[in-house]
């Protein structure tokens, strides 16, 4: 590409919400043959809400939801939020916390202190129960009931036992449904990588015709189904807004971040999308096609 294009497409992206933070990008993106997205907070609002909250036999649901939402308002996560938006919603007054922990990919734990006694409390995702060694059967059809429904389902643990199956649900942005099927009229595969529950995200890619997803994926492995998705499929580009997309915006041939992200992944982006959606991607990949072209 000449400089003068690259200058003219600079200059238009900018028109329209699309900053090239390196001109490589804008020459780049017309060769991408996939498109790598993050879930929560990219094709989502990332502001998640509680839907549902079923207790197990013995337990009481003010009582339950009370201890994890003071659990909760330690955590910075969007989960962390939606639970304790619900408990203050209840009017519930939060007992004091100790020892906070997060585990990170899986939840959350720490010590409530209530009346004089202390409970353990742990909350995540199915995976957490397990490593407890706690099997969320009992929960087992209304957990799928709700990934299909494309909700989050979490689990809350206190003193060891199985108390409470809770569900978020995250509404997927307007814009992203015609930004994936705008992808897919440029001959793009889209992908989908997420930290979610694999039955949640599967729900979600079939509303979205996605057309891959690749769930339950640890903090370190984003950046690992960017590389396998290089190999497999040729040039990538990768969309994002959290912290945890930094390393795999690094390592796309092409990072994306939406602009009203965290700096973190701004900073690690080749290309910035200041209207905060999707759109942003086919707009940009159109631009590249028309003002790099065959020019050489
Ligand atoms: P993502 O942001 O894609 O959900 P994370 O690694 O932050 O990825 O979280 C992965 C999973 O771990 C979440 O989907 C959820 O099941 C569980 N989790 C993480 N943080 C919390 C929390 N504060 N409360 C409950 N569950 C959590
Ligand atoms: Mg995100």
């Amino acid at each position: 590409a000449t400089p003068t294009s690259i200058m003219v497409g600079t200059g238009r992206g900018a028109e329209m919400g699309i900053l090239f933070r390196k001109g490589e990008a804008l020459q780049l993106l017309k060769e991408a043959s996939v498109v790598a997205v993050d879930k929560t907070g990219t094709l989502t609002e990332g502001k998640p809400a509680l839907t549902n909250m079923t207790v197990a036999d013995g337990f009481l649901r003010d009582e339950v939801l009370a201890k994890v939402a003071a659990v909760e308002a330690k955590s910075e996560h969007p989960i962390a939020r939606a639970i304790v938006a619900a408990a203050q919603a209840s009017g519930l007054v939060l007992p004091t916390v100790n020892s906070f922990d997060s585990v990170t990919g899986f939840g959350v734990r720490a010590i409530v202190a209530l009346d004089g006694t202390e409970t353990r409390v742990e909350i995540g995702a199915d995976r957490y129960m397990r490593q407890l060694g706690l099997e969320p059967a009992a929960f087992a059809s209304i957990a799928s009931q709700l990934a299909d429904e494309g909700k989050t389902p979490l689990y809350a643990a206190i003193d060891g036992r199985l108390a409470a199956i809770i569900a978020v649900a995250d509404p997927i942005k307007t814009t992203t449904v015609d930004a994936i099927n705008a992808l897919h009229a440029l001959g793009l595969k889209v992908v989908m990588i997420t930290g979610d529950n694999r039955r949640t995200g599967e729900a979600i890619a079939r509303t979205l015709h996605i057309d891959e997803v690749i769930a339950e994926v640890l903090p370190d492995g984003k950046v690992e189904a960017v590389k396998r998705l290089k190999r497999d499929y040729g040039r990538l580009a990768y969309v994002g807004d959290g912290i945890n997309d930094a390393p795999a915006l690094a390592q796309a041939d092409i990072g994306i971040a939406i602009g009203t992200g965290t700096d973190v992944a701004i900073e690690a982006a080749d290309v910035v999308l200041m209207s905060g959606n999707l759109q942003g991607v086919p707009n940009a990949i159109a631009l590249s096609k028309a003002t790099i072209g065959n020019i050489r």
